[in-house]
């Protein structure tokens, strides 16, 4: 059975479809929604072979005439780089402001491919098609898009959001499983924020794929509401997505990209938010400890690598721009499933939840 989630935006409001093998229905719901002749389909050099003919044949049988292009698979590609010659490769296809784009493949693709749709002769309509479990429940929620410079990740970009997004959760089977437990680390991030309800049903998944649509619909949903309330970042509501990621995202930097993946050092950085908590407020140690299982469950590590030491981390904390003045705005859970903002925590408080991790 099939999910729609409808996401409401002041400007634009477009469905998330969630369920088993929607990448064959790709061309007739962008015909219908869009009305559109000639598409880009942009995917990475993995998703390519297993994904983009089934897309392909899709959009051909209703008429329209699609462009493939592949990228090399990885964080390299989202660059500036390559979004200059994704487009130079639309406009030498002929491809004109009557044409749509179809972001085929995980959060790479989605970030920028929908960059690319965003600029492309002053932007076209892009539909999102994630296929990753992180890309499915986080990154094609939001209408963030965009790449890195030598300066850092994702600090050129738009906020943009597409006509459609369509997240066949039949992908997932094909993920290596690292890529796909490291998915469940947003999963239980949302949980732990804002649905105490939905730890039953990340754990029945664990031993029951069937049950991914349904779990990812409710994953979408939770991310979409939480978009609805602050498309811009602007009032404190979108910063609860936070959660685990002021110390995971330094956990994340200093081990070097690559080391970690970014939802083990989620995993890690949520243990210490959750350690917090106990301590500063007031969640019961029984529910810390349903989150510590859920995450050893899905075998995210709750220790961190021996060679990391604290300090650098430290550091690279107070590069965060959630560092401000001395002040660091922090992510607590008061309950399970309720999340708040708080200013109150020192670095020396940092520290000492790290040691945790040890
Ligand atoms: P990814 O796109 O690199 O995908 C992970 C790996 O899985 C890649 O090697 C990819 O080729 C492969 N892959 C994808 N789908 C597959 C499938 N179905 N079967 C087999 N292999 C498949 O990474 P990701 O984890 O999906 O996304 C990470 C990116 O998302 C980062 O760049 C991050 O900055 C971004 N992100 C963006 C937002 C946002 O709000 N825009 C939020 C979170 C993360
Ligand atoms: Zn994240």
């Amino acid at each position: 059975a099939s999910h729609t989630v409808r996401v409401d935006l002041a400007e634009r409001s477009y469905d998330i479809l969630v369920g088993k093998n929607l990448l064959a229905q790709s061309g007739p719901l962008a015909t219908d929604l869009l009305n559109r002749k000639k598409c880009a389909v942009v995917t990475d050099s993995n998703v390519a072979p297993l994904y983009a003919q089934i897309v392909l044949d899709s959009l051909t049988s209703v008429g329209i005439t699609p462009t493939l292009i592949t990228v090399p698979a990885g964080e390299p590609s989202k660059s500036m780089a390559v979004v200059e010659d994704i487009n130079r490769q639309m406009l030498r296809a002929g491809l004109d402001r009557k044409a749509f784009l179809i972001a085929l493949g995980g959060g790479v693709i989605g970030d920028l491919a929908g960059f690319v749709a965003s600029i492309f002769l002053r932007g076209i309509p892009f539909i999102q098609i994630p296929t990753t479990v992180l890309s499915q429940v986080d990154s094609s929620v939001g209408g963030k898009t965009g790449v890195n410079t030598p300066e850092g990740k994702n600090l050129i970009g738009t906020f943009s959001q597409p006509a459609l997004v369509l997240a066949d959760t039949a992908t997932l089977a094909t993920l290596p499983p690292r890529e796909y437990r490291e998915g469940f680390a947003e999963i239980i991030k949302h949980a732990a924020i804002r649905d105490a309800a939905m730890f039953d049903l990340i754990t029945k998944t664990a031993t029951d794929s069937t049950l991914l649509p349904d779990l990812i619909a409710r994953n979408v949903a939770i991310k979409a509401r939480i978009v609805e309330a602050d498309e811009h970042e602007l009032n404190g509501t979108r910063a609860l997505l936070n959660f685990g990621h002021t110390l995971g995202h330094a956990i994340e930097a200093t081990a070097g990209y690559g080391q970690l993946f970014h939802g083990e050092a989620i995993s890690l950085g949520m243990i210490a938010a959750t350690h917090l908590s106990v301590q500063h407020s007031g969640l019961p140690l029984s529910d810390a400890e349903e989150i510590f299982a859920l995450l050893k469950l899905y075998q995210l590590p709750t220790q961190l690598p021996s060679s990391l030491l604290t300090d650098p981390i430290l550091k690279h904390m107070q590069h965060d721009k959630k560092f401000s003045e001395g002040q660091i705005r922090f992510v607590l859970l008061r309950d399970l499933g309720e999340a708040f903002l708080t200013k109150d925590l020192t670095l020396a408080h940092l520290t000492s939840a790290l040691e945790h991790l040890r």
